[in-house]
């Protein structure tokens, strides 16, 4: 590598010298978080696990200003250059508010952050929208790359979740959570359940109810708009989560979406659901997995080897490899950033990542296996 980190050669050592280093574990490009809420950081260790999706949405509403502002803007730092320190190059990142874009601005990893909306009253999508337009602003002028985005089916009215989607279409990116629960399920395919119920006792509306399911009503949410009435959608579309999608959902986003990628959060899904996405049908189909830590409001931690060691966990079939590709590679590509990102090649300029304490012999991480920084 030269001195800034870009690969010039890659090959097999032929002689050692003195300035040859020796590592035990493997070592990999850098990873790419593919879903974080950063600014939720001073969350670790507040929410309740197990409490479904109404019951995680409702701590969110009580404690998300829990922490005063300084706290929260400490917390954020210190998450970011933690996940940088353990090989994270590169992060799809939603935000609500501005309060991390100085510090992503300021930060060695690069982050495409998703100006994320929500509202379920009609009435209130003009004014939502003027919000986003002035966040976006802020991010524009900080100098950080960033992409309106819609937050999921189950917390906006319809048109704001078009308009909001037409938006992230034109900038290049979205990155949408679906299918993260079954309650959003039931509340899209029959109006009832949880959610529904939470809704209704504070005033609110629910959306109209589609038989297909949720990833349906999304794209028909889509076509509403002129612009996307036809064609196949172009752009790169994150899906996030998935623990609850299916054949038939799955089809739905690959006959309708130009370049759909399906990022994953093993973690997160355990500490809200005890559930997982099913990732043997998801490979079955073709979809391009990422992987995501989510926030620390879901999570105990925001650790790239621990999500992957928790797929192997469950999904003890899926090679080492090829999660390694999960964690890399796919997250850069959703990011438009391949051809810096990914893998470790020439030109490139990936980081370079040590996973130690590792079962060499079989190629599997252990409970022990961390990653560490060497570029
Ligand atoms: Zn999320």
């Amino acid at each position: 590598m030269d001195d800034d980190g870009t690969i010039l050669e890659t090959g097999e050592l032929d002689k050692e010298s003195e300035s040859t280093e020796f590592y035990n574990g493997i070592i990999i490009p850098g990873f790419v978080n593919s879903h974080c809420h950063i600014e939720l950081s001073h969350l670790k260790g507040v929410f309740t696990q197990e409490s479904g999706m109404a019951g995680f949405i409702k701590q969110i509403r009580v404690q998300r200003e829990s922490a005063p502002k300084e706290e929260r803007e400490r917390a954020i730092e210190e998450q970011m250059d933690k996940m940088y320190k353990e090989g994270v190059s590169a992060m799809a990142d939603i935000s609500n508010s501005d309060e991390s874009f100085v510090i992503k601005a300021s930060s060695p990893l690069y982050t495409r952050t998703f100006l994320e909306v929500f509202g379920s009253e009609p009435h209130d999508m003009p004014k939502i929208m003027n919000q986003l337009k002035e966040l976006k602003a802020t991010a524009d002028n900080i100098g950080i790359d960033s992409c309106p985005s819609p937050h999921a089916c189950y917390t906006m009215s319809k048109d704001l979740l078009s308009e909001s989607t037409a938006a992230g279409l034109d900038c290049g990116f979205i990155s949408y959570h679906n299918q993260e629960s079954w309650e959003e399920d039931q509340l899209i395919r029959e109006g009832k359940g949880p959610l529904s119920e939470d809704y209704k006792s504070r005033g609110l509306s629910t959306p109209a109810i589609n038989k297909s399911g949720p990833l349906q009503y999304f794209i028909d949410s889509i076509r509403l708009n002129k612009r996307y009435s036809k064609e196949i959608i172009p752009g790169n579309t994150l899906l996030v989560h998935n623990t609850f999608t299916d054949e038939q959902s799955i089809n739905i986003a690959l006959e309708s979406l130009q370049n759909p990628y399906w990022a994953i959060c093993p973690l997160s899904n355990i500490f809200i659901h005890r559930s997982l996405p099913p990732l043997e049908l998801l490979r079955r189909k073709g979809a391009k997995i990422t992987i995501g830590t989510d926030s620390l409001s879901s999570n105990t931690l925001l650790s790239m080897v621990a999500e992957m060691q928790s797929i192997q966990q469950y999904f003890p079939t899926v090679p080492l490899t090829e999660i390694v590709k999960w964690a890399t590679l796919n997250g850069a590509s959703f990011l438009g950033k391949e051809r810096e990102l990914g893998t470790i090649e020439a030109g490139k300029k990936p980081g370079i990542v040590l996973i130690e304490n590792i079962d060499l012999q079989n190629l599997k991480l252990l409970p022990g296996s961390i990653s560490r920084r060497l570029a």
